[in-house]
């Protein structure tokens, strides 16, 4: 199915797409609040590009220095080319220890290896212990944001999911009252678990630490209760110095949630006394993304969410309707990268207005990109007969003035005239969702000259 297809599905029920338009609206606008408040936000934003260009430029001693330093501190390291891999490699960890429970802070990367439904069939229990998580995993369901994995639901429907699954009290949508059910149940599984995974925000080469950031503490509360550690990363999570931390910490809160910190930023440098730490370090896909020359500052990514928030298009089609991972604007990068038969329509699910781009905090030029795929997409996938044809009279018509103000003349009439089932029916996808402005009767062109006539 196609973005729009799927976008489709979320768009039956108005009233939600307004407000899930409006609580994303609302966190940029946060975003934009936070931003201002910064002096020198446009240097923090410039050096963070840098630094990130710099690693992706020597990613692999940047890598194997991280490896000897963790090595050092006493961490496992393993190396996963591909999501099999990964998921095998955390498989072996926990058949290790003869591990049935495992408790997971939120980690897109296990999402995107699939690791949940993995480790489950291999009789394994995983509970998502990050609030909007939890609330997806319990609802069957992926996240539809990577900041906010449970933005598509209101809280009335997570009242009704808890009654179902944790036997709540009906209680109108109370959030207080929710979260306090969810921690309950979830710290019993904190307790219990044997093996703790969480993500990897920040992995910085030259100490072999990392760094999570969460708001919850779900990460550390798992890592510091379980006697087994596993963190997931992948390729490109690394920065140079822990002096370099600084830059991005102040930049991902900020462009997430309008937040000044993250409530945690924790810091993982070895295992602690009698325990194990391991870390898997994954590629999936990320170098051959590296030596796509047009596309490789899309690794820039600290996974922030902006993008999302402020994408028109990502607003009002939900996450869902991406059909991937990292669903917006970056996430319409990435895909097409890994499948672009799968992926084709999810480039052109964008007005390529720029806003994403104006607003990530590590300057990935994301309409520029998106517009890329664009061009490779249309000489690489088949079009549909009918787009292709309007296309190739379009460019005729543009590149031709009197074609052009003729066109225009009988557009004007025909708007006006012409019944309006021809615009607004089944058959026409464009005029199914947009109301046409008032039709003037003459164009920019003929008011110009009138207007010239008349000062004569
Ligand atoms: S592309 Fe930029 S704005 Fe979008 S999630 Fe990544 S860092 Fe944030």
């Amino acid at each position: 199915m196609s973005h729009s297809e799927k976008a489709a599905i979320f768009n039956k029920n108005e009233a939600k797409v307004n407000w899930h338009d409006k609580a994303l609206w609302y966190v940029r606008e946060k975003r934009d609040n936070a931003a201002h408040g910064v002096k020198g936000w446009e240097y923090l934003r410039d050096t963070a590009s840098k630094i990130k260009g710099n690693v992706l430029s020597n990613l692999d001693n940047y890598l194997e220095e991280f490896e000897a330093n963790a090595l050092k501190n006493g961490i496992k390291v393993h190396w996963a080319s591909d999501a099999e891999e990964h998921n095998s490699i955390v498989h072996k960890i926990l058949e290790a220890h003869n591990a049935k429970k495992v408790v997971k802070s939120k980690s897109m990367l296990t999402e995107e290896c699939h690791l949940n439904p993995y480790l489950n069939d291999r009789g394994i229990e995983v509970v998502d212990t990050d609030l909007g998580e939890y609330i997806v995993q319990i609802a069957k369901e992926t996240p539809s944001h990577i900041v906010l994995p449970a933005i598509h639901k209101t809280k009335e429907e997570v009242d009704e999911l808890f009654q179902e699954h944790l036997g709540t009290k009906p209680s109108n949508g109370n959030p207080e009252y929710l979260t306090n059910e969810a921690r309950k149940h979830l710290r019993n599984k904190f307790l219990q678990a044997d093996v703790a995974i969480t993500g990897v925000n920040f992995a910085i080469a030259d100490t072999g630490g990392f760094v999570v950031v969460t708001n919850e503490g779900n990460a550390d509360m798992g890592a510091h209760l379980a006697p087994v550690h596993i963190a997931c990363m992948g390729i490109e999570k690394i920065i140079p110095k822990e002096e370099h931390l600084g830059v991005f910490l102040r930049l991902l809160a900020r462009s997430a949630t309008g937040q000044p910190i993250t409530t945690y930023s924790s810091h993982f440098n070895k295992p602690a006394e009698g325990k194990e730490l391991h870390i898997v370090i994954v590629d999936n896909g990320r170098t051959e993304q590296l030596s796509r020359e047009d596309f490789r500052s899309s690794l820039h990514c600290i996974r922030c969410g902006a993008c999302m928030n402020t994408c028109p298009i990502y607003r009002r089609s939900g996450g869902h309707s991406y059909d991937a991972t990292i669903p917006g604007p970056i996430g319409s990068i990435l895909s097409p990268g890994k499948d672009l038969t799968k992926h084709s329509s999810l480039p052109f699910a964008s007005t390529l207005c720029g806003s994403c781009s104006n607003v990530c905090p590590v300057k990935i030029n994301i309409h520029e990109q998106l517009y890329k795929w664009r061009q490779i997409i249309v000489k690489e996938e088949p079009q549909p007969f009918v787009k292709k044809s309007i296309l190739k009279i379009a460019g005729k018509v543009l590149e031709n003035r009197r074609l052009y103000n003729f066109a225009g003349k009988s557009a004007r009439f025909m708007l006006k005239y012409a019944p309006k089932f021809m615009i607004y029916s089944k058959l026409n996808a464009w005029g199914n969702a947009r109301d046409l402005p008032e039709v003037k009767n003459t164009n920019f062109d003929d008011w110009y000259k009138a207007k010239r006539k008349n000062k004569k």
